[in-house]
């Protein structure tokens, strides 16, 4: 389907270029079919017998997404944490997998609250270092290390290709969470990673109408089939609008990407100067302690999401969220429209997100417009 050497922004944009057989439409058809015709001798020669697992609707969202991110397989899911979800079920109770302290909450408190019950051990390290991670892998035990990098809401940085050797010297799999990332700036395969997960909700579909999550893998093995099988059998699958609106955003992920990276580090460098802001923690900034890995790792951009810590404490954060204009007041990231919110509030009771914290997802709106509505929400009543 894909037309050889084409680079990947080209691929995104005609999603591989695929043309419909039966009406040469350049845009493909949305199929609804829950259930496909069985033939008179019983087969199901199209290779589709339910829409469970065999929608066409995913077809051209997991052969972009596999190619994109240089996977042999790809499966769409009903959500980012489903997809993680079925990775990890498809590991045996028993085994031990490794996790950081800081990553997408939600998915930390799935790991918490329910992989333990379904007999997973879960270790969560603080940094995710060679000397941290040897510390507690197990050989024959450790089946599976979760990175996220950039990661929520600090934006810490992890050495994908170090990670992944010393998994691999273990006998362990490496997943990568690449929703901040994505595949424009970092391309976790190609570093060493087995797997990458994506909230497909954020930047894949782009527009903030699609709940979505996806798995890619490096190869199609007996390993993979198991997760199939997961989405098969537990049925966390996307629906076919939205698989088709997924394909849509994707089109323009290279676009929004590259703005919202261009965006993000020149307010990341503004606002780092602004006496109402404690500190600003971006990987593009080389204060970051995360700055030199994610210069090597990253390329084209260091992500379109920043936090910032207010000056003044938790109540001057929330003032500040309450006063943008531009940015909108809501959770989630990786849309065209810029978002601003209180990490600690969203997380609520065990939250590790700092007090004074604002996450910032950078849309694609004009970079002026977005640093004079942050300058006018941290300036105080005295017009400071
Ligand atoms: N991973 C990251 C980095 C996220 O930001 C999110 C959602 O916020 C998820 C995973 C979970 O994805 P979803 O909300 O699509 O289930």
């Amino acid at each position: 389907m894909a037309a050889e050497g084409l680079r990947p922004a080209t691929l995104a944009a005609q999603a591989l270029g695929w043309v419909d057989e039966a009406t040469r439409a350049i845009i493909p058809p949305l199929h609804p079919a829950t259930t496909f015709l069985r033939d008179p001798d019983n087969q199901f020669r199209s290779g589709r017998i339910y829409g469970r697992d065999d929608s066409p609707a995913y077809d051209q969202a997991e052969a972009l997404l596999a190619a994109l991110e240089g996977g042999e397989g790809a499966l769409v899911f009903a959500s980012g944490n489903a997809a993680a979800a079925a990775l990890f079920q498809a590991l045996a109770p028993g085994d031990h997998v490794i996790a950081p302290a800081v990553m997408y909450w939600g998915l930390r408190a799935w790991l918490r609250d329910h992989a333990v019950r379904w007999g997973l051990e879960v270790s969560f390290l603080p940094e995710m270092t060679a000397a941290a991670l040897s510390a507690v892998l197990r050989v024959g035990r450790t089946k599976l290390i979760w990175v996220e990098t950039p990661a929520n809401p600090t934006w810490a940085i992890t050495d994908i290709a170090a990670v992944a050797a010393l998994a691999r010297a273990h006998g362990a799999r490496v997943c990568v969470d690449n929703t901040a990332a994505t595949p424009v700036l970092t391309r976790p395969l190609a570093l060493g990673a087995d797997y990458v997960m994506h909230s497909a909700t954020k930047y894949l579909n782009g527009h903030s109408d699609v709940v979505a999550g996806a798995l890619v893998t490096a190869l199609r093995d007996a390993a993979w089939d198991k997760v199939r099988a997961v989405r098969r059998a537990g049925g966390a699958v996307l629906g076919p609008f939205e698989a088709w609106l997924l394909v849509r955003g994707m089109r323009t992920l290279y676009l929004r990407v590259s703005q919202a990276c261009r965006s993000a580090e020149r307010i990341a460098g503004h606002l780092a100067a602004h006496p109402r802001v404690a500190a600003v923690l971006y990987p593009g900034l080389p204060g970051h302690p995360g700055h030199a890995i994610a210069k090597a790792q990253m390329t084209g951009g260091f992500g379109g999401t920043l936090s910032i810590r207010v000056a003044g404490g938790e109540m001057a954060a929330v003032a500040v969220a309450a006063r943008t204009t531009v940015f909108k007041r809501a959770t989630s990231l990786g849309g065209v429209e810029s978002l601003i919110e209180h990490r600690a509030s969203i997380e609520g009771a065990g939250s590790s997100a700092p007090p004074d914290l604002l996450r910032l997802s950078v849309g694609i709106e004009d970079t002026e417009d977005l640093i004079a509505d942050l300058d006018q929400a941290l300036s105080d009543a005295t017009g400071r």
